[in-house]
């Protein structure tokens, strides 16, 4: 018989456990380290008093991919955790009107037209056109480019004319919807890999699309619950996970990687090793001096990343009657999201989201009061802002932003517990290269064969997963490289 496979995985983030979980119950002897007292990474759960938040990930799409990962390690989502689909999705506040986008078409294009006189064909077009370039792309985001020839498969060919190469999420989407409100509200979504609109590659019109076809769900108890579930699978299929457990750095064997060395010096040995720490986190970390070529140190501070989020995580003793998600726009987005990306300052006037889940659930928060997550995009630490010295301040004024504009008039004082954390915090405490929450940008020059790869091109018997690494930052993404990571190192399809 032969010998099963000793895997290794560095973070129990939702990329490591979802290899790790399918790993397991394809009998390979799999170990997960997790610095943390807990599962999850960005997808963690946060506790303060009787309040429970999500850390990061509020927003579940492509629901349909967390189902196949749990069914490639023989569970089943729904018998596990309890869904809502969200309806309207969220409410879209601008200075002069607001809007709450729904995936009923026929709802949708009533909404458009209230809010948007006369733009209320432009709906069925997006969805007609983005369906298709949806169907050409996303089978190009299931597999992976470890190879130079991966870029002429097929899949890609065919994806090829749906690129909409030269064109930015907003060029592309103006183009339908021509009225600037009216296109931001199918192009924040940039933000959800952390990306301005009028940068981000105009192929990712799939999200959206994803959003309006396939609805957006929240997980009762928080999208934590995912995770959490994901490393009971993974013991139940023999994983062995150690928590408060961090690895000091790569075992490596020239370019081959035999292993890791814990935080506390002991060497642990294994056929693979998977990282799901933060990829350029790890590079400058966990990586002895002088190893990596391509994605050295020095060659990283030339990568392109993301912005950072300052967030605030609220116990509130009352339930305002907003919707579970509301994205408030500042008056002049665009200068807003110019400041964020290249001017390196915290705006005057700034964009912010809102979750207020206690609406839609009641596990969260004592009866009558509320977990209120806020959410505001901002420079990564590449930026102008020394966020020690600065913090207070802004918090003041999200606090002014969100009782003055953002429907929570009174909020001060229903404030009874609190936790901030800021682009530093992200780096210092979570391990975050340059609290760039969503990992390097999505350019083209960073995607498919251009992204660190899965099969990780700079070391031997080494893997990568999570937001960093091909597909790319958001959970469906990552889930499926950890898919693609195990079917990679089990040799299946
Ligand atoms: C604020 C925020 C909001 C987001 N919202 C959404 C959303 O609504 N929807 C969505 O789809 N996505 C969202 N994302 C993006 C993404 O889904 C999450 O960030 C996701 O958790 C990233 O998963 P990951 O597997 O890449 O790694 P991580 O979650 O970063 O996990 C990595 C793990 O590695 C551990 N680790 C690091 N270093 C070491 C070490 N040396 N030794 C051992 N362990 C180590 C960390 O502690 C962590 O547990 C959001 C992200 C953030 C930050």
């Amino acid at each position: 018989m032969q010998k099963a496979k000793r895997v290794l995985v560095v973070g129990a983030g939702p990329g490591g456990l979802t290899a790790a979980m399918i790993l397991g119950k394809r009998g390979c002897e799999v170990e997960v380290f997790e610095k943390q007292p807990q599962v999850g990474g960005r997808n963690a759960r946060v506790t303060l008093n009787n309040f429970h938040f999500d850390l990061g990930p509020t927003f579940l799409m492509l629901k349909e991919v967390l189902d196949k990962v749990f069914a490639e390690a023989g569970a089943k989502s729904e018998k596990l955790l309890r869904f809502k689909r969200l309806e309207p999705m969220y409410r879209l506040q601008f200075d002069d009107r607001r809007m709450e986008p729904t995936t009923d078409c026929e709802a949708m294009k009533q909404e458009i037209a209230r809010c948007f006189p006369g733009r209320e064909n432009t709906c069925e077009r997006f969805l007609a056109r983005e369906g298709a370039r949806f169907a050409r792309l996303y089978p190009c985001l299931e597999r992976p480019y470890h190879k130079l020839s991966s870029m002429l498969s097929l899949n890609l060919l065919k994806a090829l004319p749906h690129l909409a190469l030269g064109k930015s999420l907003y060029d592309l989407l103006n183009g339908y919807f021509t009225d600037p409100k009216l296109s931001l509200s199918f192009t924040f979504q940039a933000k959800y890999l952390g990306m301005s609109p009028w940068e981000c590659p105009g192929l990712f019109a799939i999200i959206p699309y994803i959003e309006h076809h396939f609805g957006i769900y929240h997980v009762f108890g928080g999208l934590n619950r995912i995770s959490e579930k994901m490393a009971e699978i993974a013991t139940a299929n023999g994983v062995k996970l150690h928590l408060n457990t961090p690895v000091r750095q790569l075992l490596l064997d020239g370019r081959s990687v035999r292993g890791v060395v814990l935080q506390d010096g002991r060497e642990v040995t294994g056929d693979e090793v998977i990282i799901n720490a933060d990829f350029a986190h790890a590079m400058c970390n966990l990586v002895p001096t002088g190893v990596l070529r391509k994605y050295s140190p020095e060659r990283l501070k030339k990568k392109r990343f993301s912005c950072s989020t300052f967030m605030l995580y609220l116990g509130v003793n009352k339930i305002y009657p907003m919707p579970h998600h509301t994205i408030v726009f500042a008056k002049d987005y665009r200068k807003n999201v110019d400041e964020i990306f290249n001017g390196g300052v915290f705006s005057e006037d700034f964009s912010f989201y809102v979750h207020n889940p206690s609406i839609t659930d009641d596990s969260l928060a004592p009866a009558g009061q509320s977990a209120v997550y806020i959410l505001v995009p901002c420079t990564n630490l590449r930026g102008k802002v020394d966020w020690t010295l600065e913090a207070a301040d802004i918090r003041n004024r999200i606090l002014d932003a969100l009782e003055n504009r953002g429907g929570m008039p009174d909020l001060r004082q229903h404030i009874v517990a609190e936790k901030m954390i800021t682009p530093q915090n992200w780096q210092d405490d979570c391990n975050v290269y340059a609290g760039a929450t969503f990992n390097l940008t999505h350019n083209f020059s960073q995607m498919l064969y251009l992204r660190p790869r899965n099969r990780f091109e700079e070391l031997q018997h080494c893997w990568l997963v999570g937001g960093g690494t091909h597909p790319g930052s958001g959970l469906p993404t990552i889930y499926q490289s950890g898919l693609i990571v195990a079917n990679l190192i089990t040799g299946s399809n």
